[in-house]
């Protein structure tokens, strides 16, 4: 940063004694002779204590920061950069266009363009370009010296912006860089990089305790509501810490760690700090792979279904769920909770989901002709143009009848703002295919989901079934849910049934249909006649005939 011609460019060294500057400043300030003039001589508006405390700060930790100063005749409103230099603190002045023609400045204030192009014109905080310089001009770390690197992503930001429009989400941007900074002490500056992610660069070598105080300022700074136009909004933090040198001695890999922390942090629940540790880049790099793995999946013929009884409460077997598995040839059989949401992300579950419609329709033709089928479908395949169209192709050409399939979806189906996913239920339906509500209870349970859609049966989530026999909580919840359904005309399966007592109290309270180990654990396909075969109630019930012994 060299003085070039028209930029004003201080640079001081012990004590703060003015070592050179550019002809501008010593023309300006008239200071050619004084050899000797310290920074507070120039520029006496930074003798305000705050003022002096951010010059000090900058001495101190090396992180630029700017100091808006009052305009000083003839020149209009100006602001300093202080940056340090390695023998002590330069200064590089920037003036406002009418200041910058007033000293008859020809062309373009360099200086001022620089100062814009390192700031984010929103929230005032330094941006992305600001934030690599810093970044990089720290690394590799001098010996002995740490600092922190944070990375900041608000929770639910997105929601804000799609339903109180961006209005509303420019003022929660500006609000959290104002909590972000009033968090934030000396050797401590805040960054905006894009959209809803900020950064903290935290100049401090006693790590990880001062990054750990820091984070965790950060993330209370988010637990009250900001209010707009009278509204309040929950948008929470998340954060992802890592250390220099320890967690990387590039800005590449001190920005993975800290993304990868940030990753970890979201993924634990949000609204939360975590520092980088390596089993998180191991458990990352496992992802990835399985995630490189799964494209190819579907064609190497790694998946499979396991069949789970559905059975009635009163004696009798109703059909079976199907519950995808994927056989992997390395990790071995992967539960669908971990890769299902990997497939949805890239797009492939309209695939995958074609495969299962498919393959249980096809297995479950072996079946007695009266059980039924229960095939889950998540919200991305749910909603995907063509879905139903895909369907009654697929029972064509197996040749399974409609009366027969069930879909398992879930209520997240329902939360999209998208008008046309009652009309597709109701399509559903008049092809004769059953729909369940599955894991009722959690998530995102409204009573106006039941009102707007006829389901078929709504299945307890199996956490409230867990402790049915000893939670009143659980127990008042389920009994509620079973009253609604049948209230509505629907039937109620119960999810997760382990122990005879839990059939017991649930059979008392007339829930229609048990899912769980007790009745049967997820078996192959192979296997569903061997169970059929051995089952005691497996038969169809006969009249007057209950295959399960009810111990209530
Ligand atoms: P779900 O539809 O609620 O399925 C019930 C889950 O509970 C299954 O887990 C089942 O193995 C498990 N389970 C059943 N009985 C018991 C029990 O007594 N105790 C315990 N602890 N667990 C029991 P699984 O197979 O891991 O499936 C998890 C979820 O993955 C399913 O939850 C479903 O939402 C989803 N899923 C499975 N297959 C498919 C599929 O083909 N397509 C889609 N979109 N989702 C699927
Ligand atoms: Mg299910
Ligand atoms: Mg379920």
């Amino acid at each position: 940063m060299d003085g070039q011609a028209s930029e004003f460019v201080s640079y001081y060294g012990n004590s703060l004694k003015l070592v050179k500057c550019s002809p501008r400043v010593a023309q300006s300030y008239n200071i050619v002779a004084a050899a000797d003039a310290t920074i507070w001589q120039v520029y006496p508006e930074l003798l305000a204590s705050d003022r002096k405390s951010l010059v000090e700060a900058v001495l101190a930790g090396g992180i630029p920061r700017s100091v808006a100063i009052e305009p000083l005749p003839p020149f209009g409103s100006r602001s300093l950069l202080l940056f340090s230099t390695e023998r002590g603190l330069g200064v590089l002045e920037t003036r406002d266009a009418v200041a910058a023609s007033q000293a008859s400045i020809g062309d373009p204030d360099r200086a001022l363009l620089l100062h814009q192009a390192r700031h984010d014109a929103l929230t005032g905080l330094a941006n992305r370009r600001q934030f690599s310089h810093d970044l990089e001009a720290r690394l590799p770390t001098k010996s002995g010296q740490k600092f922190a690197l944070m990375q900041i992503d608000l929770d639910d930001f997105k929601p804000v912006n799609d339903t109180l429009g961006h209005g509303a989400g420019d003022i929660v941007l500006k609000m959290t860089a104002e909590r972000i900074q009033a968090v934030l002490h000396d050797r401590e500056t805040a960054y905006r990089l894009a959209g809803d992610e900020f950064a903290v660069i935290q100049v401090l070598d006693d790590q990880p305790a001062e990054a750990e105080r820091l984070a965790e300022s950060l993330v209370g700074a988010f637990k009250d509501p900001f209010t707009i136009d009278g509204i309040s909004v929950f948008v929470g933090a998340s954060v992802g810490i890592a250390i220099a040198p320890r967690d990387g001695n590039t800005g590449e890999q001190l920005m993975k760690a800290a993304d990868i922390a940030l990753y970890a942090a979201k993924n634990d629940g949000r609204g939360r700090a975590r520092m980088f540790n390596r089993s998180m880049m191991i458990m990352l790099e496992q992802r990835e792979m399985l995630r490189r793995s799964l494209r190819v999946a579907l064609g190497e013929q790694q998946f499979f279904i396991e069949y789970q009884p559905l059975v009635k409460v009163a004696g009798g077997i109703v059909g079976f769920e199907a519950l995808l598995r994927w056989r992997h040839p390395y990790a071995g059989v992967i539960p669908p909770g971990l890769f299902i949401p990997m497939a949805e992300a890239d797009g492939l579950m309209g695939d995958i989901g074609a495969w299962v419609l498919e393959q249980a329709c096809r297995e479950a033709l072996t079946w007695p002709v009266n059980f039924i089928v229960s095939v889950n479908v998540s919200p991305a395949e749910f909603l995907s143009s063509g879905f139903t169209d895909r369907i009654t192709r697929i029972l064509d050409e197996v040749g399974f009848p409609a009366e027969r399939l069930e879909f398992e979806i879930t209520e997240t189906v329902l939360l999209e703002r998208t008008s046309n996913n009652l009309d597709r239920l109701h399509t559903l339906e008049v092809l004769g295919i059953r729909i369940a509500l599955d894991d009722f209870g959690t998530r995102y349970s409204s009573l106006s989901h039941l009102q707007n859609f006829p389901f078929d049966t709504i299945k307890i989530d199996r956490h409230f079934i867990d402790d049915i026999e000893t939670n009143p909580k659980s127990q008042t919840i389920v009994r509620f849910i079973i009253g609604l359904a049948h209230g509505l005309g629907m039937q109620v399966t119960a999810e997760g049934v382990q122990t005879a007592g839990q059939k017991a109290w649930l059979s008392r309270r007339k829930c229609d249909r048990l899912q769980g180990n007790l009745l049967g654990a997820p078996m192959s396909a192979e296997f569903v006649s061997e169970f059929l075969r051995h089952s005691s109630f497996a038969m169809s019930e006969g009249p007057g005939q209950r295959m399960i012994p009810d111990s209530d």
